[in-house]
């Protein structure tokens, strides 16, 4: 039966985490994995996961099935944070958002939905894009290309080639957007520019899949929530997949959500209706603990200003590190400008190191880039930058 199976190539990232965990050099630093880790080094869990989780097990819960689309009051929780609080859309009751497995969930129960939709929609993602975004949308069946974002030369956005290759797209063709804290290179497009970008959606005629994995860690959660706000203020449907992997901290819980923005109600309930069947024919219904908390943290408002106290010190701590790496590279001596690491946002940085640089980087000093040039500056810390900083010196 398995004769004919060949082996599948390993995952790039997964593959640079095992080669760390085998590597003997005890002066290490993994900036290959997109993990916030604080400055000691250490996987945070956060004080507001605690406390809902306290509060959870005071009153134990039997542990029944959730309905298909997950807990109400955690969707509700994901409407307010990716649309705000009493905004139009929520008021006329037409989005419809399911719980899901993490962003990558939400991202899959999209695409799944679109294609049995549109069928012979094409799909474009930013080049570069996070890996799985090629991956997710190809295995559901899509053609996948590509819409330019970054230029390698400038080192910063290639806006006039992303707007010229959004323009000359198909009616109908699916557009993956980083809403905020583009994975990997860091750049984001300024509020003019998505303007723009919302505009040529429009016009052509594209369907929007933002894909909101970092919500807060740009510049806040309203204020990263805009961009979403600019697609349904002109009046677009239009897919958002949310992840609070980063933002709480829980990863291994698998917390996330799809919403999709719909003309009216009626359609809200017509396009719910098919997403539960992709979820019931897929994995039957979410599990229950990382939701669990995460309702009680955005429905509680003592929890949920002690998250967005925690969440600002996440992004405040990045900031920083951005800040110490660019002068650290400055004090050891590195010649080139290096200030666009801190015009970048979210956990990552594209170095602009070429990917000789980022494998001698590995080999020599036992700093986990991807050979992309990719650094998760979310896993820079005080004790760690000053070497990163020696290692990169001696590369450039
Ligand atoms: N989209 C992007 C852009 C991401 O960077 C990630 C996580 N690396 C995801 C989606 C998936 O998030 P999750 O781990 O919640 O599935």
């Amino acid at each position: 039966l398995f004769s004919a199976v060949t082996m599948a190539p390993r995952d790039p990232i997964l593959g640079l985490n095992e080669q760390f965990a085998a590597d003997p050099n005890p002066h290490k630093v993994n900036l290959g994995v997109g993990v916030y880790f604080d400055d000691n080094g250490k996987l945070p869990l956060l004080q507001c996961v605690q406390s809902a989780e306290k509060a959870l097990m005071e009153q134990p819960t039997p542990r029944g099935y959730l309905p298909i689309d997950g807990i109400p009051a955690y969707n509700a929780g994901v409407k307010n944070l990716v649309f705000g609080a009493g905004s139009e859309p929520l008021q006329s009751g037409r989005v419809a958002t399911v719980q899901a497995l993490g962003g990558t969930g939400g991202l899959k129960i999209g695409a799944d939905f679109l294609k049995k939709l549109n069928p012979g929609a094409k799909v474009l993602i930013s080049d570069p894009s996070w890996e799985n975004h090629r991956a997710l949308f190809t295995q559901a069946g899509f053609e996948v290309g590509t819409y330019r974002y970054y230029d390698a030369t400038t080192r910063s956005l290639n806006f006039e080639g992303m707007l010229a290759d959004l323009k000359a797209a198909a009616p109908g063709t699916i557009v993956v957007l980083h809403a905020c804290c583009h994975n990997p290179t860091g750049y984001d497009l300024d509020a003019a520019q998505w303007s723009q970008v919302v505009a040529t959606v429009q016009a052509r005629g594209l369907v929007p899949f933002l894909d909101m994995a970092y919500q807060g860690f740009a510049q806040g959660i309203a204020e990263d929530g805009a961009v979403v706000g600019k697609f349904v203020a002109a009046g677009l449907q239009c897919f958002v997949a949310t992840s609070f992997s980063k933002s709480f901290s829980l990863y291994g819980e698998r917390v996330g959500a799809l919403s999709v923005v719909c003309a009216d109600p009626d359609e809200a309930a017509r396009v719910l209706s098919q997403l539960k069947i992709v979820i019931r024919t897929n994995y039957s219904n979410p599990p229950t603990h990382g939701g669990a908390v995460v309702a009680k943290v955005l429905g509680d408002a003592s929890l949920r200003a002690q998250w967005e106290q925690e969440l600002g010190a996440m992004r405040s701590r990045i900031k920083l590190m951005r800040q110490k790496l660019v002068e650290g590279l400055r004090a050891a001596g590195v010649p080139q400008d290096m200030d666009f690491i801190t015009r970048q946002v979210g956990m990552f940085s594209y170095s602009g190191l070429s990917t000789e640089q980022m494998q001698r980087l590995r080999s020599e000093f036992g700093v986990y880039g991807t050979d992309t040039g990719r650094m998760c500056v979310a896993a820079l810390n005080s004790k760690n930058v000053d070497y990163v900083c020696q290692a990169i010196a001696k590369v450039v």
